[in-house]
């Protein structure tokens, strides 16, 4: 009789929803025991059954393969309950290098209720040659860095619940991307687009233009699909406040990719 591999992934990202895909319905192989009987190679398979879980901050999220659940697990403690009540076998924290509390928060349930865990994080960016970049160490820091260099008109790519960052700024005018509307507090002079990426290199040059950009504000969230605006900016001369991340747990095993994650998922139950 098979079994299953229950995988936790903490999600909210591209790279959670194809590493869903990725494990949803894979079979973990490993040999017979010593002294089992020969019931043939499916006897030894244990099936992934993975749960994706969402914080639940994007009113219409694209849903990955397998179990989806909502909301948060109150903190650490309800994390930890959370992986002992269901049985769960390893965690793979796939939020966003910028959900410093649920990465914490991730390390500490792991660690009480011994289970492995795996962050997945997407390579940061570099700068490449011809590049303006100012790099900050957070939202206000990037407030900060606007009035210094006299920014007039910014594209601010940092997500809606970061805009109170920037609240307090009259002078510069702003054009916010987001996937939902904005909520108060935000910036008195703004305009707001709601998309949700990938964008392409030809969008992003028309939008710079438009809107006659002279600074973009970004995360370094790193990944291909919200990196074209950088490469439009460089063209363009349009320099970019980067906010550098904040810093994963110590400790953590790292996957670049959904591929290296499948293959630490398959040592672990093969
Ligand atoms: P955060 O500040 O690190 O987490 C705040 C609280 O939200 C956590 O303590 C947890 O609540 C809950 N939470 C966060 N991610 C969760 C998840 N995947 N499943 C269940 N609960 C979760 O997180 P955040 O920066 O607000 O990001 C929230 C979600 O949006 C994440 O899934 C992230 O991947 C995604 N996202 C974030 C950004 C960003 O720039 N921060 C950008 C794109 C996508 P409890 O303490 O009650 O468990």
């Amino acid at each position: 009789m098979s079994e299953t591999f229950h995988v936790l992934l903490l999600g909210g990202t591209t790279e959670a929803r194809r590493l869903a895909g990725l494990l949803h319905g894979e079979v973990l192989h490993r040999e017979p025991l010593h002294g089992e009987p020969p019931h043939g190679e499916s006897a030894y398979g244990r099936a992934i059954h993975v749960t994706t879980s969402l914080a639940g901050r994007v009113a219409r999220p694209v849903l990955p393969p397998g179990e989806v659940r909502i909301g948060g697990f109150g903190g650490a403690e309800g994390l930890s309950r959370h992986l002992r009540a269901h049985h769960v076998d390893a965690v793979i924290d796939a939020t966003h290098p910028f959900a410093a509390t649920i990465s914490r928060n991730a390390a500490l349930a792991a660690a009480d209720a011994h289970v492995p865990l795996l962050a997945l994080r997407r390579p940061s960016w570099v700068p490449a040659e011809g590049d303006d970049w100012h790099t900050v160490g957070s939202l206000a820091g990037a407030a900060e860095a606007l009035a210094a260099l006299d920014a007039r008109r910014v594209f601010l790519t940092t997500g809606r619940m970061g805009l109170a960052a920037f609240a307090g700024l009259d002078e510069p005018w702003f054009l916010v991307r987001s996937v939902d509307p904005p909520e108060p507090p935000y910036p008195a002079r703004m305009e707001t687009i709601l998309d949700r990426g990938p964008f392409t290199l030809e969008g992003e040059r028309e939008l710079l233009r438009r809107h006659r950009v002279d600074t973009v504000v970004t995360k370094d969230s790193g990944g291909a699909a919200t990196a074209p605006k950088l490469t439009a900016a460089r063209e363009a001369g349009v320099r970019v406040v980067v906010v550098r991340r904040p810093p994963m747990p110590e400790g953590i095993c790292v996957a670049a990719t959904p591929d290296e994650a499948v293959r630490w998922v398959r040592q672990l139950g093969g």
